[in-house]
């Protein structure tokens, strides 16, 4: 077979491919090829030496970040004869990026323990140490451009301990393996659930884990308290405009001023404030500050005034918890889990939320769902079937137990994130999603993350994970 130079193909996506990668007249790379270097350690390894003079060792380069923050968590580096360190590694083209980009004010830089960059004068000792690696690269930087353009995901050689013993496992023995892990996860739930309930009763811990969900990941807590205050502010509302205006008001996301572009919206905060005027003295004691919101990487169809709106059609209604029992109790085909549960949580139509994503959007030209099929997912595996279980449990219920139970199991699949993304890479050492079935084996090996990966660093140091692995194999070959 011809190489690569003869190849009239290879020669033409040399030039036109590998060049881009590299910036006219200085010759540096563009950031995201560094970031592939790192990634893939191309460099002289055993030749690293950080801009202060300091040998530095690279056991593990982190994983990529994409969410945000530095460019690598969980790295593991050793500098001089020290013990090694685990933190972040931020990646620029030059080292004046660092304060350039704020790194030096930002409070999710903290853990940053190398900078690395193109190039750098020698000789200079800072915090974070620099490496830069324009002198440390294992290959020519056209090369390595067109070696890492395809290259996603994480390198074979920094998949975990665990990686080698799982793949040894037939299907079966992985999917008992996951579902034992979700199993967990799934109790682990309901007991929280039944711990909350014991203090405010089934139906008021159902509303606090219902908020809690809304909040995703960067607003469980303002949800949360807004949830334990509802027996108040629900108090002689009558319509779902005036919960949304409560809402709006005790969470602090009213915004005081009119928008002055889009009308639809200024009419919707007039006739909101027009309420909230009357009510915020009452709720002052109760009413959150705007800045326990976080509204960093948020899609605007999560923000959380949007999701509050959702939740006033839902106090509003007065009948969701008896539909969910309905629908507990009810004979429903697998095939229509969802669809059924969708049915109960989704609202018919809100006049301004449905046409509008925010107060700063325009009005859409079709109206928007307020709940999509994967929220539905997440509430369903986080929250009902949790709450549902455990009221059959302690209700002595092995029927329904066990239904809901069946239920779980049969779930479809959930939404990817970036914690199973990097778990199965990791662990399964594959970047495709359909190689976990249904959202129960998806939260087996979230579970996993929480028991071993949380508990350990990127170079897997004293986890115990593969050799339960083992067990589990010598066990079902016994
Ligand atoms: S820390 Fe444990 S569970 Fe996580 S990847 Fe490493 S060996 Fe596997």
């Amino acid at each position: 077979m011809d190489s690569g130079a003869e190849n009239f193909y290879a020669v033409w996506r040399e030039r036109q491919r590998a060049l881009p990668a590299l910036r006219d007249g200085d010759f540096a790379p563009l950031e995201k090829l560094l970031q592939a270097i790192w990634q893939h350690q191309r460099l002289l390894r055993d030749q690293l030496k950080t801009a202060g003079g300091k040998t530095l060792r690279v056991l593990h380069p982190g994983f990529m970040s994409v969410e945000g923050g530095p460019d690598f968590r969980g790295a593991v580096l050793q500098f001089e004869n020290e013990m090694p360190i685990s933190g972040d590694v931020e990646i620029d083209l030059q080292t004046s990026g660092w304060r350039a980009h704020g790194h030096d004010k930002n409070s999710n830089f903290k853990n940053v323990i190398l900078h690395v960059v193109w190039d750098t004068p020698n000789n200079s000792e800072c915090v974070p140490p620099i490496l830069s690696l324009k002198n440390v690269l294992d290959a020519p930087l056209a090369e390595l451009a067109l070696a890492l353009e395809n290259e996603s995901g994480l390198p074979e050689k920094l998949r975990g301990k665990c990686s080698a013993p799982l793949r040894e496992l037939s299907s079966t023995q992985l999917t008992e393996l996951l579902q034992a892990a979700a199993k967990v996860r799934f109790q682990n739930k309901a007991n929280a659930i039944l711990a909350r309930a014991k203090n405010c009763g089934w139906e008021q811990a159902l509303w606090e884990n219902l908020f809690r969900a809304l909040g995703y990941k960067n607003n469980i807590w303002p949800m949360q308290n807004l949830a334990e205050t509802k027996s108040r502010w629900t108090r002689g509302a009558n319509s779902t405009f005036e919960i949304q205006a409560r809402l709006l008001g005790i969470s602090g996301l009213l915004p005081d001023d009119l928008t002055r572009a889009q009308k639809s919206s200024d009419t919707f905060l007039r006739h909101a404030w027009d309420f909230w005027w009357r009510d915020r003295d009452e709720f002052e004691s109760c009413t959150l500050p705007r800045a326990v919101w976080k509204f960093h990487g948020l899609r605007p169809a999560n923000h959380p005034q949007r999701r509050l709106a959702l939740a006033a059609h839902w106090l509003a209604s007065e009948n969701l918890v008896s539909k969910i029992e309905s629908w507990c109790g009810a004979e429903i085909p697998d095939k229509k889990l969802l669809e059924s549960l969708h049915e109960i949580f989704q609202i018919e139509r809100d006049e301004f939320w449905s046409w509008h994503w925010t107060f700063k959007s325009a009005r859409m030209t079709k109206p928007q769902p307020l709940l999509g099929e994967a929220r539905v997912t997440d509430l369903a595996v986080n929250v009902i079937l949790p709450w549902l279980w455990i009221r059959a449990k302690e209700g002595a219920n092995e029927k329904l137990r066990l239904e809901i139970e069946r239920r779980f199991f049969a779930w479809p699949t959930a939404e990817d994130n970036s914690v199973l993304k990097l778990a199965r890479q990791r662990l399964l050492g594959t970047s495709a999603a359909r190689v976990l079935k249904g959202a129960a084996q998806q939260q087996g090996l979230m579970q996993i993350v929480r028991d071993f990966c949380e508990h350990s660093n990127a170079i897997c140091t004293d986890c115990r994970f593969p050799e339960l692995v083992e067990c589990l194999k010598a066990k079902t070959q016994s």
